[in-house]
C-alpha cells in the first residue's frame, strides 16, 4: 500500500469515528437521512388472553401511502388502535419520527400528528357537520389557518358544506365516512390513520373516496390505510402488508402483491 494510501484510509477512519461522536463538520458527509415516519417492531397486542397482534413488523416510510390487507378478524383495526394508542400494546414498540411512543396517551400521540379516522363512521351524531370538522381540530390554536382548512374539506367534499348545518346523523353512510376523514384530516395529521373507508358504501361512493384518498397521497400525506377492497388499496399503495390472525404474512410494493398469486387467490377472489 503506498503511503499515500495509508494517509487516506487513516483520515477516512479519523473522521468516522468523530462523526460517530457528533463531532465531525466534514463538508462531504452527506446529512443523516431522516427516520422513517412510523417503525413498529415485535408488536404483540391481546384482549383479555386472546392475542389479536404477534410479533408485528412494519415501517410506514415518509409521504407513502401504506396498505394493510386482510380478512375479517385478521387484526387490522386492532393495529390501528394500538398505534393511536386507545388499544395497549402487549409487547414490542412503535416508533414515530424517531421517538418512542409506545408509552404514551392517545392524546399525546395526537397532538404529534397521528390522526385515525376510525372505521363504522364514528361521527357524533347529534352535532352539526361544522361542529365535527372543529372537533378535528381540538388540538390546534391557529384559528386563521383552521379556517382554510374548514375551506378545504368543503372544496374536497361539497356535500359536506352543503349540510355543514345538519346533524351529522342526518348524513347518508357515505357522506358520514367522508366526514371522518375530513375531520381527522382538520388535526392537520402527519400519518393519517385510515380504516376501512369504503366499508358499506356503493361502488360510485367507493370510487369517490378512493379518488379522496389518492389526493391526499398527492398531498404527500403520509396514510396508513386498512382495507378489505384489497383490489383498490394495493393499485394505490405504494407498498402493503398482508395480515393473517395478528401476524405479518406477506409484504411488497402494491404492484407485487397484485401479481402474488397467493393474494390474488386469498383477496382477489382471481
Ligand atoms: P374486521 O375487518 O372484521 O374489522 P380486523 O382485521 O380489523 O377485522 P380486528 O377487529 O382487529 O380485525 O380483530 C382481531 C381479533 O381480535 C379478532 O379475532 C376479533 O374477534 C378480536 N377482537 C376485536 N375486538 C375485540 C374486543 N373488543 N374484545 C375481544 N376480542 C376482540
Amino acid at each position: 500500500m503506498t503511503n499515500a494510501l495509508e494517509t487516506l484510509i487513516t483520515e477516512h477512519r479519523a473522521i468516522s469515528r468523530l462523526s460517530g461522536l457528533g463531532l465531525a463538520c466534514a463538508p462531504e458527509a452527506p446529512a443523516p437521512a431522516a427516520p422513517p415516519m412510523l417503525v413498529i417492531r415485535g408488536l404483540g397486542s391481546h384482549y383479555g388472553r386472546i392475542p389479536a397482534l404477534r410479533d408485528v413488523n412494519l415501517v410506514v416510510g415518509r409521504r407513502q401511502l401504506i396498505a394493510l390487507v386482510g380478512a375479517n378478524g385478521a387484526g387490522k383495526t386492532t393495529l390501528l388502535r394500538t398505534i393511536s394508542g386507545v388499544q395497549k400494546a402487549s409487547s414490542g414498540r412503535i416508533e414515530f419520527d424517531g421517538q418512542d411512543i409506545t408509552p404514551l396517551r392517545a392524546d399525546k400521540r395526537v397532538r404529534l400528528g397521528i390522526c385515525h379516522a376510525p372505521e363504522g363512521r364514528r361521527v357524533f351524531g347529534p352535532l352539526s357537520v361544522e361542529d365535527n370538522l372543529h372537533l378535528g381540530a381540538y388540538c390546534r390554536s391557529d384559528k386563521a389557518a383552521i379556517a382554510g382548512d374548514l375551506e378545504r374539506m368543503y372544496a374536497m367534499f361539497p356535500v359536506l358544506e352543503q349540510k355543514a348545518r345538519l346533524p351529522a346523523g342526518t348524513l347518508s353512510g357515505g357522506q358520514q365516512q367522508m366526514l371522518a376523514i375530513a375531520r381527522a384530516l382538520m388535526g392537520r395529521p402527519r400519518l393519517l390513520l385510515l380504516d376501512e373507508p369504503s366499508m358499506g358504501l356503493a361502488p360510485m361512493l367507493v370510487e369517490e373516496i378512493f379518488s379522496a384518498v389518492t389526493e391526499l397521497r398527492k398531498q404527500e400525506i403520509t396514510i396508513l390505510l386498512v382495507e378489505q377492497n384489497a383490489h383498490a388499496a394495493l393499485a394505490i399503495a405504494d407498498r402493503a402488508y398482508v395480515i393473517e390472525t395478528g401476524e405479518i404474512v406477506l409484504s411488497g410494493s402494491g404492484k407485487e402483491l397484485l401479481d402474488n398469486e397467493r393474494v390474488r387467490e386469498a383477496y382477489l377472489g382471481i
